[in-house]
C-alpha cells in the first residue's frame, strides 16, 4: 500500500541514483531527515529538479512506498535569491546544510533544527561576502548551535566533574566528555581525564561567543589566527567525538572549497 504525505523542509544533499534517478536527502518539518527518490523514467524529473536543487525552503508531495519514499511533486515557499550571486555565501549555505545531513540521525524530528537551518539561510542571504576566516568561523558558529540543539550542548562555565564553576586559566578542554574540566580534577584523576587539552581564556571565550549569540553577531569578534585555529582544534574535537558521521573536511578547508550539490 502506497501513502502520500505533505511536508515542507530544506534540501540537504542530492546525488544521481542508478542510471535515471535522483536520491535526495531532505530536513522536513514533520519527519526529521528523510531520503526520497526522484524517478527519472518519467518526465515529472524534469519539473521537480530545478526546484529540489536549488536553496530553498520546499514543500513536498512524498509518496511513501514499500522500499523508497518517492517525491511526487514539490512547491517553492522561500528561497534565497542573494546566496545564488555569491559564491563564496552559497558555499558556506552548503557546508551548513551538509552539517545538518552528517549532524543528524534519521526521522529524528526535530522543530529546532529545522528553525536554525531556516535562521542559518536567512541570515546568509542578507549577507554581501564574507572572508575565508570569517566564513569558517560562522561555521563553527552554526555547529556549535546545531549540537546544542541536538542534545549536544557543551559545558563552557562548570567542571564536568566536580560542576564548581571553572576559574580564568585553570582548565583543559575535554570534547568527547564535551566540555571544560577544572585543572584540580584532572590531577585527582587522571586517568579518566588524561585526554584533557589546554584551552586558554581567548578560545574558550570565542567558543562561548559563538555559540550564545546570534549569527549576525559572528560578524562582530577580532579573529587572530592563533585563537582562531585553536577555536577551530576545539570545535573538531567536538565534532568528531559526536557527529553520527565525521565529515571529511575541516570546517576551514569546507569554507575554501566550493562542493557541488
Ligand atoms: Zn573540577
Amino acid at each position: 500500500m502506497t501513502m502520500l504525505y505533505h511536508t515542507t523542509g530544506f534540501v540537504l544533499s542530492c546525488c544521481d541514483h542508478q542510471e535515471a534517478d535522483r536520491r535526495y536527502t531532505a530536513y522536513t518539518t514533520d519527519y526529521g531527515k528523510i531520503d526520497f527518490l526522484a524517478r527519472g523514467g518519467h518526465k515529472p524529473l524534469a519539473k521537480l529538479t530545478p526546484h529540489l536543487e536549488s536553496l530553498a525552503e520546499v514543500r513536498l508531495l512524498i509518496v511513501f512506498g514499500k522500499t523508497f519514499l518517492t517525491v511526487a511533486g514539490v512547491d517553492r515557499l522561500r528561497s534565497f535569491p542573494q546566496l545564488s550571486s555569491q559564491l563564496s555565501l552559497l558555499s558556506l549555505a552548503k557546508s551548513g546544510l551538509h552539517l545538518v545531513d552528517i549532524g543528524t540521525r534519521e526521522q529524528e524530528q526535530d522543530p529546532s533544527v529545522y528553525a536554525l537551518i531556516g535562521e542559518w539561510l536567512d541570515f546568509l542571504n542578507q549577507q554581501e561576502d564574507v572572508s575565508p576566516e570569517r566564513a569558517a568561523f560562522l561555521l563553527g558558529s552554526f555547529v556549535w548551535k546545531l549540537m546544542a540543539v541536538t542534545g549536544y550542548r557543551p559545558e563552557l562555565y562548570r567542571c564536568l566533574a566536580c560542576r564548581r564553576p571553572i576559574e580564568r586559566g585553570s582548565y583543559r578542554w575535554h570534547g568527547l566528555k564535551g566540555g571544560v574540566v577544572c585543572e584540580t580534577c584532572v590531577r585527582l584523576d587522571e586517568a579518566t581525564w588524561f585526554t584533557a587539552r589546554p584551552l586558554d581564556d581567548e578560545t574558550l571565550k570565542l567558543v562561548r561567543f559563538s555559540l550564545q549569540q546570534s549569527f549576525q553577531d559572528q560578524l562582530r569578534p577580532h579573529l587572530p589566527f592563533e585563537s582562531l585555529s585553536r577555536y577551530h582544534e576545539t570545535i573538531e574535537s567536538f565534532i568528531i567525538s559526536h557527529f553520527p558521521t565525521i565529515p571529511a573536511n575541516s570546517l576551514r578547508a569546507s569554507c575554501l572549497v566550493f562542493s557541488g550539490c
